[in-house]
């Protein structure tokens, strides 16, 4: 590993102090993505920056229109909190389901939506990747990428990104509020990650000098009622080759009235659907008709790679699931 130097500020103003002096710093908060990366050779700042100390930022709150979630709120502590899982029952699914009990007992939420590919070919420095060495070129697209993307894939890079809380997030419409040099500001959760295009190294719209300093979530009938159905090789400990993401509002009758779809696992960010509520409305979750339509549109323009093409019908299948999951459950509330 790289020597690196440890600093602790106590006051977030320090650390943006801190950022800006050293263009080579990160932010350390849990550190079970960061540490992992140092010790691989993969990322090397010259001074991690620990955050933990901070004062303020591991608040988890509800006022009456929304959820605040301090960015160094545990994965665990969210999870398990009383309003998450009243008013965003998928928001504490997607969390539960992610990495291990030790795991989101350290990790903090800032730390989760920021956290990278899990592509073999970028965690090896051995091997050519152009998003952990831009211009050496990708050593997924003719190897081994079973778990990569499907959607949102450029001629530079394939990684998908792996969290699961973000994908829900962007479901609820969810605002991700940073600060930097320039003071506060906010972005939508769906605009946070961007697609690899020629730049694939540029994962996010943060700057190196900005700290995430939490998350809004807007509380409403669809956040209620909202379910992360996340599909892996086995049930626990493992990452989403699919995940969904899905929020839906009923009508008296059990038709759909709104609806809200992201899905995970296919492409470098959570992959959000917008014409969900235009597909769904009037129908029945169990409308095979409407449903093909609705995974018709989220998966349009997928290019499966050699070994992932088997992502395709998992979504689709995923996507009719998770819909009837909300279904069953709204029935269940009104039995
Ligand atoms: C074995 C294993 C299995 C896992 N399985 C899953 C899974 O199934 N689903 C899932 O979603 N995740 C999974 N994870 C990932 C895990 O959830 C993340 O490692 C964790 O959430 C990262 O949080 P952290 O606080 O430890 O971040 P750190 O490692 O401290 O930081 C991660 C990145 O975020 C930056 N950062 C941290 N906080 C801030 C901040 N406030 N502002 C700006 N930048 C910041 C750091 O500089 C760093 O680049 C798994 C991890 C492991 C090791």
């Amino acid at each position: 590993m790289q020597p690196f130097s440890y600093i602790e500020p106590r006051t977030r103003d320090e650390a943006l102090d801190l950022a800006r002096e050293y263009p080579g710093a990160r932010f350390l908060a849990g550190g079970t993505t960061l540490i992992d990366l140092m010790k691989s050779g993969v990322m090397h700042p010259t001074v991690l920056i620990d955050v933990n100390r901070l004062p303020g930022m591991d608040a988890i709150q509800k006022t009456d229109g929304a959820l605040h979630i301090g960015a160094l709120a545990r994965m665990s502590d969210v999870s398990g909190h009383p309003a998450v899982r009243a008013h965003a029952p998928g928001l504490s699914e997607s969390l539960l389901f992610a990495a291990s009990a030790q795991l989101r007992n350290m990790a903090s939420i800032g730390g989760n939506l920021l956290q990278r590919t899990r592509c073999v070919y970028f965690r090896d420095r051995h091997f050519p990747c152009n998003k952990r060495d831009p211009g050496s070129g990708c050593g997924a697209m003719a190897g081994e990428n079973r778990n990569l993307a499907v959607l949102g894939i450029s001629e530079q890079c394939i990684a998908n990104y792996p969290g699961d809380f973000a994908v829900m997030l962007v479901a609820l419409d969810g605002a991700v509020h940073l600060h930097g040099p320039d003071g506060a500001r906010s972005v939508a959760a769906a605009d946070l990650h961007r697609l690899p295009g020629q730049t694939p190294e540029i994962e996010t719209v943060i700057a190196a000098d900005e700290i995430v300093t939490g998350v809004t979530v807007p509380i409403s009938a669809l956040s209620r009622q909202s379910h992360y159905l996340k599909v892996r090789d086995r049930s626990s400990y493992e990452y989403a080759s699919v995940s969904v993401a899905a929020a839906v509002e009923f009508e008296a009758d059990g038709t759909i009235r709104k609806a809200r779809l992201a899905l995970g696992g296919l492409a470098s960010k959570p992959w959000r659907f917008e014409r969900a509520t235009e597909l769904l409305a009037g129908h029945r979750p169990d409308d095979a008709s409407a449903l093909a339509r609705l995974a018709d549109g989220a998966l349009d323009g997928a290019r499966p790679q050699s070994g992932n093409a088997y992502k395709i019908p998992q979504a689709r299948a995923a996507i009719g699931r998770a819909l009837q999951t909300l279904a069953r459950r709204h029935a269940e509330t009104r039995a």
